[in-house]
């Protein structure tokens, strides 16, 4: 299998819960800069129906996009591309959509979001990174993670988007300092994207009850996220898995939970975190979304 995307996920279905907290998402000016710092996001992707359904989730991600200034570019880390050899970096300057999904209807399969990328940006981000090297990717599209959000966020696919991958040999430590090095990216009209999710257990799914009640421990690590990035405490974040068998139920594997740690890897010190969206699906995915800026 190609060592660039190694990983499917299982075909999962359900509703959104959640209110969204509004507020002003006005992007504040870093001292002296000519671009506005843009906010950076991390979105609960959830079931990939949501690209094409309209619920309170994907109603969130619409209200959030009109009130985002406009990015040069945007920075997308998936859940959906892990790689093992390196973390790279996709210069294509037109990723096709890639459907890395089976069992869902015809409908979401046709869904098209032509972006297009943004090599000038991604190979900025190459630059920026000196822990680790990160490598060029020439032929990567956009996985679901990018595409089933941004098309509620930037409904017209005008804005440029590219994506890093997730190193799968990197420890959690390792992924948030590789994410600090990417800060500044928010100073130069990059909008960085996480999307995963916060509580995300696909064998734990209620498929018969979608809107059950969440697990005890569903609700207990996703309250736990919350509030460490509520007090801006990332350290406790990145040594979750110290919470022993709660952690391993919310993440068996943590492809879902590691995109979180390269949103709070770029925040600047003392930002708020502002809900966008919150809730759990189907008793065992949380759909918690949230903007740093
Ligand atoms: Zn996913």
């Amino acid at each position: 299998m190609d060592r660039r995307r190694f990983l499917g996920l299982a075909a999962f279905t359900g509703g959104a819960l959640g209110t969204m907290q509004a507020r002003s998402l006005l992007n504040t000016f870093s001292d002296g800069a000519a671009s506005p710092r843009m906010p950076a996001l991390f979105i609960g992707h959830g079931n990939p129906m949501n690209a094409i359904q309209d619920n309170p989730f994907t109603r969130h991600l619409r209200q959030l996009g009109q009130r985002l200034e406009r990015p040069k570019a945007v920075l997308v880390v998936s859940a959906h591309w892990l790689t093992r050899g390196g973390s790279f970096v996709s210069v294509n300057p037109k990723p096709a959509t890639i459907h890395d999904f089976g069992g869902f209807p015809e409908e979401l399969h046709r869904v098209q979001y032509p972006a297009p990328g943004a090599p000038e940006q991604a190979r900025e981000t190459v630059a920026n990174v000196r822990s680790i090297q990160v490598h060029e990717d020439h032929e990567m599209g956009l996985d679901h993670g990018a595409w089933s959000v941004l098309r509620h966020i930037f409904p017209d696919a005008d804005v440029p988007v590219f994506q890093l991958s997730i190193d799968w040999d990197l420890t959690p430590a390792e992924h948030y300092a590789l994410a600090q090095e990417l800060r500044s990216l928010r100073d130069k009209g990059i909008l960085l994207l996480g999307s995963g999710n916060v509580v995300h257990n696909l064998g734990r799914v209620n498929w018969s009850a979608p809107e059950a009640p969440a697990y005890d421990w569903a609700v207990e690590f996703d309250r736990f996220v919350a509030e460490h990035v509520a007090s801006g405490d990332h350290q406790a974040l990145v040594d979750y898995q110290r919470l022993g068998a709660v952690a391993r139920l919310a993440h068996p594997s943590n492809d879902h939970y590691l995109p979180l740690l390269y949103t709070l890897g770029v925040r600047q010190p003392g930002e708020a975190a502002q809900d966008i969206h919150t809730g759990l699906d189907m008793g065992s995915i949380s759909m918690r979304s949230f903007l740093l800026g």
